[in-house]
């Protein structure tokens, strides 16, 4: 018998629960609806039973799982195993998780982590962060997250919320951000920011991404697109996209000394139409010694937030 985990990737929207290897391989995964607005007590049912349906998948039953690892939007506690409250898990205060997944699989040990860290943790061990002792992962979606690993240690931080890299204020007297300080990293650089953008922007400039979004809600993938065919204000938005990334992972470099940096997250499938911008921005900065060495990449592993939730369980952070 392979030594098996469970992996739980708790999300705003859905939650994508998996069996894993201890080498990273999925073999069976289910993706549930989350319904936040139907409160924890609902979803924390529908993790278990979903648990129990992929063991039977599987031929399996629950003492053959050597752990389950969580990750969750945070603040998270991982000592106590609670979410103790999110943004994207709206109305859920305090949720006991890890006590209450415990009372249905006793004995089976039960972690939990802020998601960033955990998906950095997973492309670490199972992507492109494979074999070096010093990497960054930063996910580049409707925030900006992501996680560290330093000398092979994940660091959490304090209160499990550590490497908050999409709240470093790049700009004082920038734009408002969603945690309400001006001239964060991920009110220019996320999907987020660039919608944003390009809606203040085609107000008074001729577009495309007007007719893309044909009258409804502005999409950073409208954006990507109208970029492609040539239309001159998306191209001068996915340039800033490529500069101001660079400027978030250059201060990330002079922080860390990183080996690699892989980028994840929705944005991250256009990373090549400013990938060039970037490491420009980067490498125009000082510090050559650790800019010079630190490999920038897109991400390995799209289901990273699963694996290394999964890992959790078992690696030793
Ligand atoms: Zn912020």
């Amino acid at each position: 018998m392979k030594d098996l985990y469970c992996a739980v990737d708790l999300g705003g929207t859905k939650i994508n629960i998996g069996i894993m290897t201890k080498e990273g391989e999925v073999l069976d995964n289910i993706k549930i609806p989350t319904e936040v607005e139907k409160g924890p007590a609902n979803s924390i049912n529908n993790i278990k039973n979903t648990i129990y349906e992929l063991l039977e998948r599987l031929n399996l039953n629950k003492n053959d799982l050597n752990g389950i690892g969580i990750g969750s939007p945070g603040p998270i506690d991982s000592e106590k195993g609670i979410i103790v409250e999110s943004g994207n898990l709206k109305g859920w205060k305090d949720v006991k998780l890890v006590e209450k997944l415990s009372e249905e699989f006793k004995g089976i040990n039960i972690k939990l982590q802020n998601d960033g860290n955990a998906a950095a943790l997973g492309e670490y061990l199972f992507g492109f962060g494979k074999g070096c002792k010093n990497f960054i992962y930063i996910t580049v979606s409707t925030g900006v997250g992501g996680g560290a690993i330093i000398d092979s240690k994940l660091q959490v931080g304090a209160s499990s919320n550590g490497f908050e890299a999409g709240h470093m204020i790049i700009n004082l007297d920038g734009r408002k951000c969603n945690c309400g300080n001006d001239g964060c990293f991920e009110a220019y650089a996320s999907g987020t920011a660039i919608e944003k953008i390009a809606c203040e922007r085609i107000v008074n400039e001729e577009s495309i991404i007007s007719d893309l979004a044909q009258g409804g809600k502005v999409k950073a993938q409208y954006v990507f697109e109208a970029a492609k065919r040539g239309d001159k204000l998306a191209l001068e938005i996915v340039e800033n996209e490529g500069y101001y990334l660079g400027v978030g992972i250059f201060n990330i470099i002079a922080m860390y000394n990183p080996e690699k940096i892989s980028i994840g997250g929705g944005v991250s499938n256009c990373l090549e139409m400013f990938y060039d911008k970037m490491m420009d921005t980067i490498n125009s900065m000082s510090l050559n010694s650790s800019t010079q060495i630190c490999k920038v990449k897109k991400a390995q592993r799209d289901d990273c937030g699963l694996v290394g939730a999964g890992a959790l369980a078992f690696y030793d952070i």
